[in-house]
């Protein structure tokens, strides 16, 4: 039984994906970089938005 695999996949099904970034867009004044990550784990991809630098 893989049980590393079965926490793994009930951290994804409760919403802590194990993201990494896969593309970065730069915002430009005062809107923040947008990044694009994906889960290494399901593959759930997403955007999020990174606030403004001050
Ligand atoms: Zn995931």
């Amino acid at each position: 039984m893989d049980l590393l695999g079965i926490l793994q996949e009930l951290q994804c099904r409760l919403g802590f994906h194990d993201f990494r970034v896969i593309e970065v867009t730069y915002g430009f004044g005062d809107a923040g970089d947008v990044e694009k990550v994906e889960c290494r784990r399901c593959g759930t991809t997403m955007v999020r938005e990174q606030s403004p630098r001050d």
